[in-house]
């Protein structure tokens, strides 16, 4: 794949506005582990989320000092972090889309859930940003159809953090090749192309908040914790099989295994975290204790609902549209005493990001 276009480039520098809506995603069967450049070890396999996301406008017009620059605003105030690490990543770039450099940008954005406490906010923040910088390019220079856009949003996605690749499509989506699905890359998300089981269609994700605060260990050093990892070719072989019995689950509807791999993903994910050199932990002890409160009210009433968990806290409950009404029932009974004032976020699969006019 060859993106590099020093063509790219304005004779007149334009100025402009555009704006995107991009969703967060879960992941089913984890990434967790990379190579040089953001190459994931293992493919994974998430759904993109319909409420938890990202609204982005970017403002351009030509840059009047030496360099370009990048303000951000995050939720209404200004983001330097932010703005920095945009800044660094639209550098990042400059082979793919001279232009940047041309360019001041003024972005405001905004996310409808807590940003860095594991619901994949750089997910939708960097999906978001990658299909406006796309969209800049179809706008000025030439017209892509459909899948070459959102293929190379994915691209430029994957560079500003891996799992935001898997936000450009709605519905569920692969990342990483994989021999079952022909099109499957490590560079780029695919959206699942088997048909999804009516079960799955609409698959249900309550976020019940454990803590909202920041991570004490970032993802990116996470992931380099699986280099010298005791246990990463297991996992890494562990992923790819989990991953094919997962998609047979998806169309054949079958609940059962669906739960027995979708927590037992999210365990390992963890279970990596506690056996890295130095290990660290994410889950809280509320994150134990409403796993615990999941299992047996499945068990007693029979209910296809089960957890998976990013890397935080959080824990995201899982369930078909059909046992909707018992379930929210269950989180307001048993299991908002764990969530306190933070609450639940009520989300479902999603249709994708939308351009906003
Ligand atoms: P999370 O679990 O929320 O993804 P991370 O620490 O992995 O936590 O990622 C948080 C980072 O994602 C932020 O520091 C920021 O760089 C980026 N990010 C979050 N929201 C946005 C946004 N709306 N626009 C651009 N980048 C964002």
């Amino acid at each position: 794949m060859q993106y590099k276009n020093p063509d790219l480039k304005f004779k007149v520098t334009p100025s402009g506005q555009i704006a995107w809506e991009s969703p967060s995603n879960i992941a089913l069967i984890k990434y967790w582990g990379k190579k040089e450049v953001q190459i994931p070890q293992n493919p994974s396999l998430s759904f993109s989320l319909n409420r938890a996301h990202t609204k982005t406008t970017v403002n351009y017009e030509p840059v009047k000092g030496k360099e370009s620059s990048v303000n951000f605003f995050l939720n209404g105030e200004s983001n330097e972090a932010f703005g920095n690490k945009t800044k660094i990543f639209f550098e990042s770039l400059s082979d793919i889309f001279p232009f940047v450099k041309q360019f001041d940008f003024n972005i405001s954005s905004e996310n409808t859930f807590p940003h860095s406490a594991g619901i994949a906010s750089s997910a939708s923040g960097m999906s978001a940003l990658a299909l406006a910088l796309c969209d800049i390019e179809r706008t000025h220079f030439h017209q892509k159809d459909d899948s070459e856009f959102y293929q190379k949003a994915s691209y430029i996605a994957r560079l500003g953090s891996g799992s935001a690749c898997r936000s450009v499509y709605g519905g569920f989506t692969i990342w990483g090749k994989i021999e079952a699905q022909q099109g499957t890359s490590d560079l780029f998300a695919t959206p699942v192309s088997e048909k999804i089981h009516p079960e799955f269609e609409h698959i249900q994700d309550t976020i019940l908040l454990v803590e909202t605060g920041a991570k004490k260990v970032s993802s990116r050093a996470g992931h380099a914790l699986m280099n010298n990892h005791p246990f990463a070719t297991q996992r890494f072989q562990q992923a790819h099989q989990n991953l094919k019995e997962l998609l047979n689950a998806l169309q054949s509807g079958d609940l059962e295994n669906f739960i027995r791999i979708t927590e037992s993903e999210a365990l390992t994910l963890h279970a990596m975290m506690m056996t890295s050199n130095p290990y660290f932990l994410l889950m809280k002890p509320e994150t134990l204790q409403i796993i615990s409160i999941i299992q047996d009210f499945r068990n007693t009433t029979h209910t296809p609902v089960c957890f998976t968990l990013d890397a935080g806290p959080n824990i995201h409950l899982l369930y078909p549209l059909s046992v909707k009404k018992q379930v929210m029932e269950f989180v307001k009974e048993g299991l908002s005493p764990f969530t306190g004032n933070r609450g639940w976020i009520e989300d479902e699969l999603g249709k994708g990001p939308q351009k906003i006019s």
